[in-house]
């Protein structure tokens, strides 16, 4: 049986509105709104959704770049929003991330040895000659050369530059990798190189990603299990590894019928209708009832919660309830 490596039980993440004026109530933009599912050891964890939907926001808490408002993350059942400095500098070495951009997080004065040395030296690893050396093999495993040592990032394309973002995130030896948007600049050429190559880590490595994009293809290839958020919520889990890859949530059916690479799913396609709403100020009962071909009076009242269904999905809406 699989084992649980990362827990998230009723996320949440608000963030302040500015005032208008004194008399003005504060209001907050509900980034993340009480979000909870598990990522098991081995696996791939996907995560979809509309830009502004949470998703990012949900992978820098989990790996603590962002402060949670309220919720818990457990790693290994340790809760890591309760560690302090230095209980969290030992967790760092597990916990890591891989950006769309590695171009903003690549230090762009220093070659590329360098810069995959310097977390080796932050967290005192190795002597000179040792760290080098974990250097150069961790640059061999994502399938780039010695020659790259010397080189800056501006000097590599878009692909070698993701390729140094993911050693930047191996070097430590992590175990969970959080991978946000991580192809959706490259060419669909290059996008499929590191895709297999992140595929290939994981089964060398044993690691465990959560995979975020707005690419529902790509998260299809790349994922166990999907996770489909809305306005800061989860309104679905597909377990995709065991043949439960059917959307039932109307949301999850819109996003996948919008989509013509994706393999045509049952049913007639469904149109997403308006605008997503403001997260500051969420439609009330059901968040997506606005957008809903299938809403009812109840959706408008009833906030339906996250449950499992027959097909094995986990799904947030009334239309499922008692099936
Ligand atoms: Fe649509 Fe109602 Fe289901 Fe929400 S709960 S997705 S509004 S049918």
């Amino acid at each position: 049986m699989s084992t649980a490596l990362v827990e998230v039980e009723e996320l949440v993440k608000y963030y302040p509105v500015p005032r208008q004026g004194l008399w003005e109530s504060q209001q907050y933009v509900k980034a993340v709104d009480h979000v909870s599912f598990t990522i098991h050891s081995g696996e791939t964890f996907g995560l979809v959704g509309e830009s502004g939907c949470g998703k990012s926001t949900t992978g820098q808490m989990l790996v603590r770049l962002l402060e949670r408002t309220e919720g818990s993350i457990r790693y290994q059942g340790t809760d890591i929003g309760g560690l302090d400095r230095r209980g969290m500098r030992a967790l760092r070495r597990d916990l890591q991330i891989v950006f769309q951009d590695p171009y903003a997080s690549l230090n762009p004065k220093k070659q590329i040895g360098w810069i995959l040395e310097e977390p080796l030296v932050i967290h005192r690893l190795g002597n000179r000659e040792e760290r080098q050396s974990i250097v150069a093999s961790t640059l061999e495993q994502v399938g780039l050369d010695q020659s790259y040592l010397k080189r800056y990032p501006h000097e590599l394309s878009g692909g070698q530059r993701q390729r140094v973002g993911i050693a930047a995130a191996l070097v430590l030896n992590p175990k969970f990798i959080v991978i946000d948007e991580a192809v959706s600049a490259l060419d669909v050429s290059i996008q499929s190189q590191i895709l297999n190559l992140l595929k290939e880590l994981q089964q060398s490595l044993g690691l465990t990603y959560l995979f975020i994009s707005h690419d529902l293809n790509v998260v299809q290839y790349m994922s166990d299990r999907i996770g489909v958020m809305y306005l800061g919520k989860m309104v679905e889990i597909m377990d995709v590894a065991q043949g439960s890859h059917e959307p039932l949530h109307p949301y999850t059916r819109a996003l996948f019928s919008s989509i013509p690479r994706v393999k045509p799913i049952a049913g007639e396609r469904i149109l997403l209708q308006g605008d997503l709403p403001s997260p500051v100020d969420p439609p009330s009962g059901c968040a997506f009832h606005p957008r809903c071909p299938f809403a009812m009076e109840r959706c408008k009242q009833d906030q339906p919660q996250l449950t499992p269904h027959s097909t094995g999905n986990m799904v947030s809406c009334h239309l499922y309830e008692g099936t």
